[in-house]
């Protein structure tokens, strides 16, 4: 998505440990109109899939979930991050390894928002190694819940997060994919569409 990466283009900062940080218009400071913009996109590109849900994970995910979901006109749930191990059953729970402050921890969703009859589109700020993701897509199975599409503002392409998530047989959109970043020159590259690709 061309607007989304002029953006990362110009407002974007390399950081050292492969960490972009879009603080400016993302996931601190928020560019609402720029949101906006991403989830028409995201409902162009999962118009064909039966969603009545969206998921994501707190905190960054949120804002741009709320704002999708006046585009798909359905609720958000988002998963939280548990201050203590939950064991009354009343939540799906899932272990999730955090790539930015390198440690693991606990995350929950509520029995009550997430079931069998639903249909969910999972959205996030940024895919990188996919243990996001995948705590996300786990706690849909444990509900008995489909998956119906991940969508994804900005993927780290050289990480390993892309190609684990598509293997399972997801639709993974993502609005722009980085190929490499140089933190020396702060020189951002990338993935140009294959020919035919929207
Ligand atoms: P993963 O679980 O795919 O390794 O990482 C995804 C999560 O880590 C996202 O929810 C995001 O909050 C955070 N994250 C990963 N890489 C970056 C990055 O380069 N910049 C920022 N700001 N957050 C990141």
């Amino acid at each position: 998505m061309k607007l989304l990466e002029g953006r990362i283009q110009k407002d974007g900062v390399v950081k050292a440990g492969g960490v972009l940080k879009v603080d400016s218009f993302l996931n601190h400071q928020m560019d609402v109109e720029l949101f906006d913009a991403m989830a028409e996109e995201w409902k162009r590109l999962f118009a064909n899939r039966p969603i009545n849900k969206i998921l994501t994970i707190e905190a960054s995910g949120i804002g741009i979930a709320c704002i999708a979901a006046r585009h798909f006109h359905v609720p958000v749930v988002f998963a939280k991050k548990a201050k203590s191990i939950n064991i009354d059953g009343e939540v799906y729970a899932t272990p999730i390894h955090s790539f930015t402050h390198g440690r693991e921890y606990e995350v929950i969703v509520s029995r009550k928002y997430i079931g069998p009859e639903d249909h969910v589109l999972i959205l996030d700020d940024f895919l990188a190694n996919g243990c996001a993701l995948e705590g996300l897509m786990s706690l849909v199975k444990d509900a008995g819940a489909v998956v119906e599409g991940v969508g994804i503002a900005i993927e780290k392409g050289f990480q390993r997060g892309g190609d684990r998530i598509r293997a399972t047989g997801a639709q993974v959109e993502s609005l722009a994919i980085v190929d490499s970043m140089d933190e020396k020159t702060g020189l951002i590259r990338f993935r140009t569409k294959e020919a035919g690709e929207q």
